[in-house]
């Protein structure tokens, strides 16, 4: 067998521990965990023979029986203002997507944290292919890990903002936040690494009881249960007061900042008494508010033209108590802003329906 076989066993997203046991035959003291952790995670090798500091016969040993990466590169598109997108083929022959987004002091990855997403929502392209699996903690970081190789940037900040939901790949998602945030893994500051989840609501409260130190991002979209509803399945069975009384509770635990997100449709969610109900909903939590204008996803909504889009941010930031940001919209001449990822499968090429659209929106 060669490096890298498929049917080698991927060290990557493994923790010292769980290494250290699978090393248990081959009579090498206990530290060697640790030192290949440190390779795959700290110093992003792609071989064993880089590690240098193992003896050369132990290299080879590894090099039969385990394999360094899972993920192959399908396709890899950068947009005009250099954000990047990579679609990746997993060991199964499923496909997820990242996205690179460079800019001046930072440089963020967006990861995917499951193949397609069982939620629904209704402006959102991930929700068409369905849900199809969890991704191992291992494909996770192995994301961060492959896109520092390609550009030879060190990620500075993460959001698990691509496919899937983050809260329902509980355990996965956050061993791989662990490997990222440690020290002799990847170092990528804790506070850096935002989980952002669509309301999950007992998950949120384990995250608060665990004391997690991710960040923590709430899709919230609408600040009325009838309106969330109508647009987020999963209110259904999480109902919005629910979602914020689990908020309150992470707020207060851990004295944290929520960040919510709020995606701008036309005519759906940015009257003035959306405005009111956003303020009113949110006045008693510590936290920011992050709206996005929507995406074209051809799911049946629009993007506000400017002047609304305007006057609903000019509302909040004279009334609300809290922090507004609008986001800035990347990488949508590739398809790879909030909501388009997509990832086809090279026998289901229909076409990619977004690109062409929102490229002629120029927005914010
Ligand atoms: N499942 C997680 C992560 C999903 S994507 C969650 O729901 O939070 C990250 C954000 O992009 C979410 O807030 C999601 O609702 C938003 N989003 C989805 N489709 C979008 C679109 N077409 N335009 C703008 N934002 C979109």
């Amino acid at each position: 067998m060669h490096i890298d076989s498929p049917e080698n066993k991927a060290l990557v997203g493994l923790t010292a521990a769980e290494i250290d046991a699978l090393f248990a035959g081959f009579q090498q003291p206990s530290y060697r965990a640790r030192q290949v952790y440190k390779w795959i995670h700290h110093y992003g090798v792609r071989t064993f023979e880089e590690m240098t500091n193992l003896p050369k016969p132990f290299r080879a040993e590894l090099a039969a029986r385990f394999s360094l990466q899972t993920l192959q590169l399908a396709t890899r598109q950068e947009s005009i203002d250099g954000t990047i997108k990579y679609l990746w083929q997993l060991a199964g022959g499923q496909h997820i997507e990242s996205v690179f987004i460079p800019e001046e002091r930072r440089t963020t990855i967006c990861i995917s944290s499951q193949v397609g997403c069982a939620l629904g929502c209704a402006f959102c392209a991930t929700a068409q292919m369905g849900f199809l699996s969890n991704l191992s903690s291992g494909e996770i970081v192995e994301q961060v890990l492959r896109v520092q190789q390609d550009t030879g940037r060190k990620i500075t900040n993460v959001v698990l903002m691509g496919m899937g939901e983050p809260f329902l790949n509980y355990s996965r998602v956050i061993q791989a936040c662990r490997i990222m945030s440690d020290p002799e893994g990847l170092a990528i500051a804790a506070k850096k690494i935002t989980i952002s989840t669509v309301g999950v609501v007992p998950r949120i409260r384990q995250f608060a009881d665990e004391r997690q130190p991710f960040s923590l991002a709430i899709s919230l979209h609408a600040a009325t249960q009838p309106l969330r509803q109508s647009i987020m399945p999963i209110a259904d069975k999480f109902p919005l007061d629910d979602l914020i009384d689990s908020a309150v509770y992470y707020t207060r635990k851990l004295r944290k900042r929520i960040t919510f997100e709020y995606v701008l449709l036309d005519a759906v969610n940015h009257s003035l008494a959306d405005a009111r109900a956003l303020i009113k909903l949110l006045a008693p939590l510590k936290c920011k508010l992050n709206l996005i204008p929507f995406n074209d996803t051809g799911l049946g909504f629009r993007t506000p033209s400017e002047s609304k889009l305007k006057s609903f941010v000019d509302i909040l930031e004279a009334k609300a108590p809290f922090a507004v940001t609008l986001r800035k919209n990347r990488g949508n001449d590739i398809a790879a802003a909030c909501g388009q990822l997509y990832a086809q499968s090279a026998a289901d090429e229909k076409p990619r329906f977004i690109a062409a659209k929102t490229k002629a929106t120029g927005m914010v």
